[in-house]
Parts: structure tokens; sequence; C-alpha cells
């Protein structure tokens, strides 16, 4: 991307560059290290985009591990998922994917190494016992009655954890550090936890599991990840992973911290997004309303709208809040240069052109992208009768500067001719059904030697060569700008009543009847919509609107 190679280094680039020039590294190593407990999100894209991309970028190499040492919340359902999502990104992994669970015989020798060490204990206390005892941020902890075990007891006493001696919750694994510490990670942290669980991967060979703090570090040990990013929430566990890489005598991976991508009137938290969905709130993890990258496939967003988008909001140390329009600008900005502009009516009003022939039908040429003259040309038919959008119709025109059809006035069809409206038929409620005008055979588009001015110009579909579809168009899912951030109110609370509406018997050109899952176009003057690839069957696709056009054809 151009803007890429005008912006200045961002603070991990620069750490990188240094690290190379300096021979600490000969390339580097990067990771994504998803936890394949539910569909991957808007903020996930920027870390993959970042890691992937800082790897293109050094020419280095980026691992892709699933972070999977809690049995009860993950599923391969995930893991495929999150596979499908980083390749549609564009990103090719080093390898195979990798999961945590491949080293867990790994993990319990550490386990057991720092037993050897004096520096981990079997803990017989409640969850509650130990939460008690961690003292505050300005009070040391008290330290567990079972800290001073000897090595032999406690190599013993993990060994039946391991083999499955005890209930769930009966004895803990923690590391003996410090319960003074005034960083209250390094108070005698948890390293493992029994769980009576099946394993989506290692089934039931284990029911000890090691803590997220003793796993995500270890692992990127075990990879040799030379720089290993993750979000600002991890700055304070830093400590004791470096304490950990210490003690074990292991690679020393080097973590750097950003601030997470956060988007207004979005949540981004996995459990929530899940709750979403099993409640039924919306269609699925991959509902074209969700900040799921599955979501925002189906919405009609391209891999590359995304990517610049991660490009561009940048990498920062302090946590912000960028506006989800921001994004929807990326896809627009995409797609204005890729989308091939066609005609749609969304809600239609008959058209009838008194002077034009019936049974008459002309192919008239329109271009299908003026922004890029290689997308080429193609044929419209033209009848006698047409469709309209009902917003381009006025009983009386409101005033000067209104540009499009009421009685008297002129416009051009779009690469067609200018009419003018002669009259309109009305029911018994005041509805327009019928809107009457004459074309002046002299205006053809290319080729116009009327001189008659048309201020507006409007789009339209010939009525017996329309084909019929259903068009979604999506709104925000919240109507509030932070759902999440209520003390008193739950974020479903906030849900948009009308994040979606779905609109029957939209009148579509002709050709649009074999566009395929996942096509986009631009519906001229209504926005980018794109075909969905869960409703849609061969021969009659359904059309999402990805998202609106900043502005119509402006004269
Ligand atoms: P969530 O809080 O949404 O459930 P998570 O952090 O628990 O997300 P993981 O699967 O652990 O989800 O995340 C994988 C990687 O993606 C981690 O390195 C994490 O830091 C990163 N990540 C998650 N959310 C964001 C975000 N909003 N912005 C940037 N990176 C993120
Ligand atoms: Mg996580």
């Amino acid at each position: 991307m151009e803007e890429a190679k005008e912006r200045s280094l961002h603070f991990i680039e620069q750490i990188i560059e240094e690290d190379l020039k300096s021979g600490k590294h000969a390339s580097i190593i990067t990771r994504f290290p998803p936890e394949p407990n539910g569909f991957l999100h808007i903020g996930h894209a920027k870390s993959i985009c970042l890691n992937f991309g800082l790897a293109q970028k050094y020419g280095g190499v980026t691992n892709l591990r699933f972070d999977d040492t809690n049995p009860t919340k993950e599923d391969t359902v995930y893991v495929n998922s999150i596979l499908e999502d980083v390749k549609w990104l564009g990103f090719e992994w080093e390898g195979e994917p990798r999961f945590t669970s491949d080293y867990f015989d790994i993990l319990y020798n550490f386990a057991v190494k720092l037993i050897q060490k004096g520096l981990a204990y079997v803990d017989d206390q409640s969850a509650e016992e130990i939460a008690s005892q961690k003292g505050t941020p300005t009070e040391p902890g008290k330290e567990s009655p079972f800290r001073n075990r000897t090595v032999e007891e406690n190599l013993e006493l993990f060994g039946d954890m391991k083999s499955g001696k005890y209930r769930e919750g009966e004895k803990v694994l923690r590391a003996k550090i410090d319960m003074a510490h005034s960083n209250m990670h390094m108070r005698d942290p948890l390293l493992y936890r029994i769980k009576h669980a099946a394993h989506h991967r290692t089934g039931n060979d284990w029911c000890i599991y090691p803590m997220y703090d003793f796993a995500h570090g270890q692992s990127d040990s075990i990879e040799e990840i030379t720089h290993s990013l993750c979000t600002l929430e991890f700055e304070v566990h830093r400590p004791l992973y470096n304490w950990l890489i210490e003690h074990l005598e292991i690679y020393p991976s080097r973590q750097i911290e950003f601030a997470r991508l956060n988007l207004n009137y979005t949540i981004m938290s996995k459990r929530k997004l899940l709750s979403l969905v099993e409640q039924k709130a919306v269609d699925g993890w991959d509902d074209p309303r969700m900040p799921t990258i599955s979501g925002l496939r189906r919405r009609g967003y391209t891999p590359e709208s995304i990517r610049n988008f991660s490009e561009r909001v940048g990498i920062a140390k302090r946590n912000n809040v960028i506006d989800v329009g921001f994004l929807e600008f990326s896809v627009r900005e995409h797609l204005n240069r890729i989308a091939p502009r066609v005609m749609a009516v969304l809600n239609p009003l008959r058209l009838v052109i008194s002077n034009y022939d019936e049974g008459k039908v002309e192919m008239l040429e329109t271009i299908n992208n003026p922004e890029d003259e290689s997308m080429g040309s193609r044929e419209l038919p033209f009848s006698r009768e047409l469709w309209i959008e009902q917003d381009d119709f006025m009983k009386e025109a409101p005033g000067k500067k209104y540009f499009r059809l009421a009685p008297g006035c002129s416009v051009r069809l779009k690469s067609a001719y200018i009419i003018t409206c002669d009259g309109f038929d009305e029911d018994e409620n005041g509805n327009v059904t019928t809107v009457y005008a004459s074309y002046h055979a002299d205006s053809k588009s290319g080729s116009d030697t009327s001189g008659i001015k048309a201020k507006g110009t409007i789009h339209w579909v010939s009525c017996q060569h329309a084909f019929d579809a259903e068009v979604r168009l999506y709104d925000r899912l919240f109507n509030d700008e932070n759902p999440d951030g209520h003390k008193d109110r739950e974020f479903m609370e906030f849900l948009n009543p009308d994040s979606l509406s779905i609109v029957q018997n939209c009148k579509l050109e002709p050709g649009l009847a074999s566009a395929k899952p996942g096509d986009g176009f631009q519906f001229q003057r209504l926005g980018y919509f794109s075909v969905d690839n869960k409703y849609s069957l061969p021969g009659k696709p359904v059309f999402n609107r990805t998202v609106t056009l900043k502005d119509g054809w402006k004269k």
C-alpha cells in the first residue's frame, strides 16, 4: 500500500529493525495465537495483519498457534473457521497449524522442573481460599499453609493430580514466587488446575490443564518466537513470563504490548458475541451484522479493505476507540475501485414511456465502472415500461432544487434517454401506481443532440427483462456508541431493532440473475451489495447491502 511506505515506523517496527541491525536476530518469527473458543472478529484481524504483516515486511515467518488450554470452551468448529478466516485475509502461516495442546507433555515437564527447583508447590486450598489470601495492590498477600511442602511431596502430589486421583478444585499447582510482590500476578500464580473434561484434540489423555499464563509464554519459547505481540492487558503479566523464562532456562521470546482495536457501536468480546449467537439475536457467527471476519465476508467486505483498515488505524500504545465509519470507509473505497456498476430498483414504481413503441426493445451500452475503463461495458435492454425508484418521483416538484421526476420535469434515464414526465395514476389512497413520460428520441446517451437540459439522472430497469430478488439492508447492530460501557444496563438492551430489513421483489437488471455468492456490485445510487453465501440459490441470488454510497450521483 502506498501509505505504508510513506508513514514513519511504528514502535514495534523500530524494535524489530534494531534487533535485526544489532544481530540479536538474523530473522524474525511472530505468531498469531487464537483460542479456538469462538469466531475471529475485526480485532483479531488487526492482530493477524500486524503479526503476518511484520513477518512479510522483514522476511520472517508467522506461526498460527491455537491456544487450546481450556477443554470446556474449545471446539474444532472454531479451529476450522479460524483457518479459513486467516487464509481469506490473504496470509499463509509457517508449516502446519500448531496447537498448545501439542506441548502438553513439554509443559508438564516444565512444571516438574519448577517443582524440582523448589519453585512450585501443590496447594490443597479451594479457589476461594486462595483468592482470599491474594491481598490487595497495597497490602501483601498471605502465604499458603502448603507452601513449604518438600520437593518430593510436591512431585508425588503433582503426579497424582495428573493420574486422576483428585476431583476438580481439590488441588492446584502454584508457582512459589513472592506473596508480597507489588505485582499481583507474581503472588504465587496458579500454573495447573484439574479438569475432568475431554479436550477437542487430546481427548481424555489429560485431566490437568495448564493455565493460560503457564502455557502462552512457554509456547512462544518452544517455537522460538522472536517477537511476541499481544494487547496491553498482558503488560502486567510480562514479569511472570520473564520469571518463567529465567527459571526454566528457555528461549527468551520478547513480549511487546500494543493497544487493542476498539470500535464504537460494536461488541468485540467472543464471550458476548457467543451470547448473541446463542440467544439468536443474530443469524449465527457469520451474520452480516456481526463484527466477525466471517460476518464481514458475508456482508461483502474484501480482504484488501480489512487489511487497509488495519494498516490505517495504526499501532498505538494507548487504548482508543475507532469510529466504525472508518471501517465502512475502507470497504467503500475499495469497492468503488473494483465493483461493477449495475441497475437495481429496490422500491419499484412503474414508468410508462407513452411515445415509445410497444414491443420495441433496444440494447443500450453502459460502462461497467467509470473508475476503471478496463472493466469494459455491457448492454442493457430498454423498453416502453420501466421500473424506477418510488423515491425518484413526486406528485409535485418541491422546488427548483429538485432533480428527480415530477409532472413537467425532465430527467435523464442513466445510459438511455431524457424523459419528461406527463402525469401519473394514483389509487384511492393517493398512492402513485404508474408514472407517464415522453422520451426524446434525439437525447440518447453518447449521441445527444436534443439540447434539452436534464438536471438529474435516475436509474431504471426494463419491466419485461427485470428479475425479482430479495435484498437485505443492514444497519448497525447496536444503537449505542458503547453498548458495553453501561454500569447498570446489559449490552443486549442496546440492540438496534431495525438492524435488518428484508426487501422482497426488488427489480434487478437481467444479468444479475447469474451472480454467484460473494460477487460484489455497486447498485447505482444505492450502495454496494454482495451475493449472500447462505440464502442464495443457483439463479436466485439474495443480496446483502455491504455499505451505503456516500453520495448519490452528483451533477
Ligand atoms: P476476546 O477478548 O475478543 O475474546 P481474546 O483476546 O480472548 O479476544 P484470543 O483468541 O486470545 O482472543 O486472541 C488471539 C489474539 O488476538 C491475541 O494475541 C489477542 O491479543 C489478539 N486480539 C484479540 N482481540 C483483539 C483486539 N480487539 N485488537 C487487537 N488484537 C486483539
Ligand atoms: Mg484470550
